[in-house]
């Protein structure tokens, strides 16, 4: 059981308590969910994190608040049968974690990929919840997929599989109940085949129920850019902390999907040079600076690979496999396609190549060893919960559009945004200061989503 090294060595009486019921209560989830390594990689984070508040406030331990935060109020596992256009039946697994709905109905995306299974449900459930309480808006968390690949599959075939998703899982969901949006593998097409679905299930056209729509059906307009610009707006903050700026910085995004489009969109509108991104067989650099139209026209037009942005510019070059993006010298790093995608290894060859923040757009895309080396070797590091919040808090406006029946423009949406990355930011500092690790951004983060979730636990009783 690796504890992480950042966590101060000399301990009082109060923080050796704290980390002993830890300890304990980390046994349980390995005991209870074996061979489940992201799970157990999200929990061992948190949990890490929260000896300095439980040491504060012994109260939590007393309330069992971690035993019960950490066991999934309801786990959803369903057969998705369909037709592929061959005429052949397939069938795959669907699951809807519901974690914990303390603060406001289960929310969190839906990811479609062969990777997913139960224990990268969980993860992601796990750290939604606390993401989802440092919005400051009223959602719970959630989390939902299958292991279905959409790659090289047809539109029919997609529409088919997304239809028979949502055969079994609108009984579960609903504006008040569940409120799913996308994730990796699922964007607005999937979302529109989804909710047109549910309301021809359903027979009512209930908007909030879905997040991330076309705004022809109610989405909210500029949901499609939060998760990126908001990561951006996040790292701004953090560099303005120590007096420095975006503006001419280099900068690498990994992935070129939704975060990571829009993370490049941002920061080169800021001004910083982003000079490499990637997709799951290779990444593109291009040291002048990447051209994001080629980008887009690629991936959200055409939905082809990366590899074809060197056909339209020559002088970028294109490499085979993911983890070597990591060794182009950056200011910035911003991990925006998957989990685990930044390992040790690659974290001290950023470090020796002077990065100065790594910013998580993607969903634990480090591993617990890379964020001990990030800290000690004092990178600024933001956490994604907190810095890729943006997507889900922009969910939450358009729930709030969906429930007035009233849209907000770009710019409204955008300023609200900016507002909330602000304010997550500075409920993060505060934390690290409050506990005692001033500008450590992943404990202040744990903390304080933590502790706004525990206390509506604790004031509605035994939940
Ligand atoms: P997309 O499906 O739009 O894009 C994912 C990108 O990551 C693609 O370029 C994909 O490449 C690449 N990728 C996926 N799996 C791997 C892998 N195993 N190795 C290397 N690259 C991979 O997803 P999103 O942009 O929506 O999500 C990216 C991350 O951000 C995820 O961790 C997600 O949970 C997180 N996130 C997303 C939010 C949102 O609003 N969409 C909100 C908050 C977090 P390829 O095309 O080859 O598969």
């Amino acid at each position: 059981m690796t504890e992480m090294a950042i966590l101060k060595d000399a301990k009082t009486l109060e923080e050796k308590l704290a980390e002993r019921y830890v300890n304990e209560v980390y046994r349980i989830v390995i005991k209870r969910n074996p061979g489940e390594k992201e799970f157990h990689q999200a929990t061992r984070e948190i949990f890490d994190s929260l000896i300095p508040l439980f040491a504060k406030y012994p109260r939590y331990m007393e309330q069992g608040i971690l035993e019960r935060i950490v066991e999934p109020e309801r786990t959803i596992m369903f057969r998705v049968p369909w037709v592929d256009d061959k005429g052949k039946i397939r069938v795959n697994r669907g699951y809807r974690v519901q974690y914990n709905s303390a603060i406001g109905p289960y929310k969190g995306g839906i990811r479609f990929h062969p990777s997913v299974n139960s224990s990268i449900m969980k993860f992601l459930g796990f750290e939604q919840i606390f993401k989802n309480a440092l919005t400051g808006l009223p959602i719970g968390g959630g989390k939902g997929g299958a292991d279905f690949d959409p790659k090289g599959k047809s539109e029919g075939e997609i529409m088919r599989f997304t239809q028979s998703f949502m055969t079994e899982l609108y009984r579960h969901i609903g504006p008040d109940i569940d409120v799913p949006a996308g994730d990796i593998g699922v964007g607005q097409r999937e979302i529109g085949y989804m909710f047109g679905h549910y309301k021809r299930i359903k027979g009512a056209f209930e908007a909030g129920v879905f997040t991330g729509k076309n705004p022809t059906f109610w989405g909210s307009l500029g949901r499609k850019e939060a998760t990126g610009y908001g990561a951006v707006y996040f790292t701004r903050e953090m560099l303005r902390s120590k007096g420095l700026d975006l503006k001419g910085m280099t900068v690498i995004v990994s992935g070129s999907g939704n975060v990571s489009i829009y993370a490049i969109e941002k920061a080169q509108a800021l001004g910083a040079k982003v000079v490499a991104c990637s997709d799951s067989n290779g990444y593109i650099y291009d040291e002048k600076g990447l051209d994001l139209a080629t980008i887009k026209q690629i991936k959200e037009v055409e939905r082809k690979r990366i590899r074809e942005y060197v056909n339209y510019h020559p002088r970028a070059k294109y490499r085979e496999g993911c983890s070597g993006i990591w060794a182009i010298p950056c200011d910035i790093a911003m991990p925006c396609a998957t989990q685990n995608e930044i390992d040790e290894q690659s974290a001290r060859m950023l470090v020796k190549n002077g990065v100065k923040a790594v910013v998580e757009g993607a969903n634990m895309p480090c591993t617990l060893e890379a964020i001990d080396v990030f800290i000690n070797n004092g990178v600024l590091f933001g956490p994604g919960k907190a810095a890729n919040a943006g997507g889900v808090a922009v969910s939450a406006l358009e729930m709030a559009q969906n429930s007035m029946r009233l849209p907000w423009s770009f710019e409204e949406v955008d300023r609200k945004l900016q507002e909330i990355m602000k304010r997550i930011y500075r409920q993060c500092i505060n934390a690290s200061e409050e506990f005692g690790y001033p500008g450590n951004l992943m404990i202040g983060a744990n903390i304080s989503g933590f502790r706004k979730v525990a206390d509506a636990m604790i004031i509605q009783g035994v939940v």
